[in-house]
């Protein structure tokens, strides 16, 4: 068995790596390669995409994802497991990928045509896209599923984005056992909404991301305090607040941070709480108002915190006051009025989408405020802004800039370099080797460094497509015994929606119940382990374990659909 690195090796985008396990064929992730090394996208793949049979995908983001309808149109036929969250993500982001390709390729194609040069293709089109979800299985977190003859999977809740996954793989090749962690992209704890990164136990092998494997972030206690700041200070004086945010993910959670906030000081009558909820807040991007639908939909895998204010009657992603904008018209007539409001719109680093509109209309005013919540690249609009650049171009028109620029920090996705070293920490035996992945070099290198000197264990900064024999270790590792695939039970919202009115208190019993018997139920399971007592096999293990997860999302979903 041996392992291939293929893409985020040498930055940190085109996330692609390859198992070879027996005569079967494994990807884990196949995303876009972006910025500097977008011109990688459109080589050849290193192996031929038919011959691949299964491919693991940790998360959504382009970076993991953008390149699946590419593999499918060169030929892969395999099954792409991923959570369910990140499939239904997927249909919305890989399609909105295919339109930017589509455009990208329609604008070159008019200079290529009045320079008497080749025309170009887009990368993938919308048709690709669509064609490449019958390929798609998704299933739920903490499932355990038998794919092929010897290998097992899991996929567990990463933190990072809705539906991200680290996902657990047992391979079993005659007496050998081995068991390989995909870290995926690892969020920070305490995020909107998501759950924490699962602990992993025991791995032989990890395969880790390394983003922030040099930093430390901080400032993120303060980010909703610093945030409502602005917005105070902002319409007091009569100007609008533009935040320039990703439709997925972030838009979601600067929605549930207002709404968490606004929640929080209810009785606070008279106060600048109260003075917040009356400006009107816009969420002006169609893949976002698409992306919170989905948010919506998927409320069973949010945090306690989450699924406590979709217990108690409220719907943590909506607020008086809160409008999403669909048509070009509604998003123009935000501009008619200079009524102070809030204007989320994407893209995120401004190079393209409705906020370009927005800050034309609204970067020359000195009372308006426009605030950045996420990483700038080099060379964007939105960077140059950062950069506190006095004369921009926007839309063919250079424009003065005399409204306030802020950056509130503290919205980062990924797991800093405490944060990693922590969910290594968790291991309860060594893992052999974690091969670093996912980082610039040098932040790859000093994760590395810090892993063996704080953790003693062994660490690989892989090359680029050089393949590392892994089946090595006789009997190490926790073994999972083979079990049939199983089709996957997924339960779709559309199927409670019928049931319109659900009582509350009724399915607040009910989880309760589930709750204790998911207590007694895995306490008797160690015991049978630890004791040989008690006769619950795998197989049953692995049924009772999935129609527990299966009833506790039907749970959530109907309170989510009564919410509504
Ligand atoms: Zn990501």
């Amino acid at each position: 068995m041996n392992l291939r690195f293929l893409g985020a090796v040498k930055g940190v985008t085109g996330s692609s790596h390859l198992i070879q396990f027996m005569d079967k064929k494994i990807l884990l992730d196949c995303g876009m390669f972006q910025g500097k090394d977008e011109e990688l996208n459109l080589e050849e793949f290193e192996l031929n995409p038919a011959d691949i049979d299964y491919l693991l995908l940790s998360h959504s983001h382009i970076d993991h994802s953008g390149r699946i309808p590419l593999l499918v149109k060169r030929g892969f036929k395999g099954d792409i497991y991923c959570s369910k969250p990140t499939y239904d993500l997927c249909e919305i982001m890989l399609v909105d990928s295919a339109h930017i390709q589509e455009t990208e390729a329609e604008w070159k194609n008019k200079k290529a045509l009045r320079q008497g040069k080749k025309l170009i293709e887009p990368m993938y089109t919308q048709i690709d896209a669509m064609e490449s979800f019958q390929y798609f299985k998704p299933v739920q977190y903490d499932q355990i599923i038998n794919i092929t003859d010897g290998l097992t999977i899991k996929f567990n809740d990463a933190g990072h984005i809705l539906g991200s996954s680290i996902i657990e793989m047992w391979f079993n090749e005659g007496n050998e056992n081995v068991k390989l962690v995909y870290s995926g992209d690892i969020g920070m704890h305490d995020r909107p909404m998501l759950k924490d990164p699962s602990s992993i136990e025991k791995a032989d092998y990890v395969i880790m991301e390394s983003t922030y494997g040099d930093r430390v972030h901080d400032n993120i206690e303060q980010r909703t305090e610093e945030l409502i700041n602005i917005i105070l200070k902002t319409t007091k004086r009569g100007g609008s607040v533009i935040i320039p945010s990703f439709a997925v993910g972030r838009t979601q959670e600067l929605i549930y941070e207002l709404n968490k906030y606004y929640d929080s000081n209810l009785e606070k009558i008279g106060t600048k709480e109260n003075e917040l909820k009356k400006i009107p807040v816009y969420i002006d991007s169609p893949l976002a108002t698409k992306a919170t639908e989905i948010f919506k939909n998927n409320a069973n895998v949010f945090d306690s915190e989450a699924r406590g204010y979709i217990m108690s009657g409220d719907n943590p992603l909506d607020f008086e006051n809160l409008h999403f904008t669909q048509s070009a018209e509604e998003s123009k007539a935000l501009n008619l009025s200079v009524e102070p409001k809030i204007i989320i719109s994407a893209s995120g680093m401004c190079e393209a989408g409705r906020i370009k509109h927005h800050l034309k209309h609204n970067l020359w005013r000195k009372e308006a405020s426009i605030v950045f919540v996420g990483y700038q690249a080099e060379g964007t609009l939105g960077r140059k802004l950062v950069d506190g650049e006095k004369i921009v171009k926007v839309l063919g028109e250079s424009i003065n800039v005399k409204a306030e620029i802020h950056n509130v920090e503290g919205f980062s996705g990924h797991a800093d370099k405490i944060a990693l070293l922590n969910w290594l920490r968790g291991f309860k035996e060594k893992p052999k080797t974690v091969f670093i992945v996912h980082g610039e070099e040098e932040s790859k290198l000093n994760f590395a460094k810090e892993v063996k000197e704080t953790l003693g264990i062994n660490c690989i900064v892989p090359e680029y497509n050089v393949g590392y024999e892994i089946m090595k270790s006789k009997n190490v590792g926790e073994v999972l015994e083979v079990v049939h695939v199983e089709e996957n039970k997924i339960t779709s919202t559309a199927s409670v929606k019928s049931s319109a009115k659900v009582n509350i208190k009724l399915i607040n019993d009910l989880m309760t119940d589930l709750d204790e018997l998911k207590e007694i139920f895995n306490h008797s399971y160690d015991n049978t382990k630890k004791y040989m007592t008690g006769n619950i096999s795998i197989e049953d293990y692995k049924k009772i374990n999935n129609t527990i997860i299966d009833l506790e999302n039907e749970l959530i979903n109907l309170t989510m659909l009564t919410n509504d």
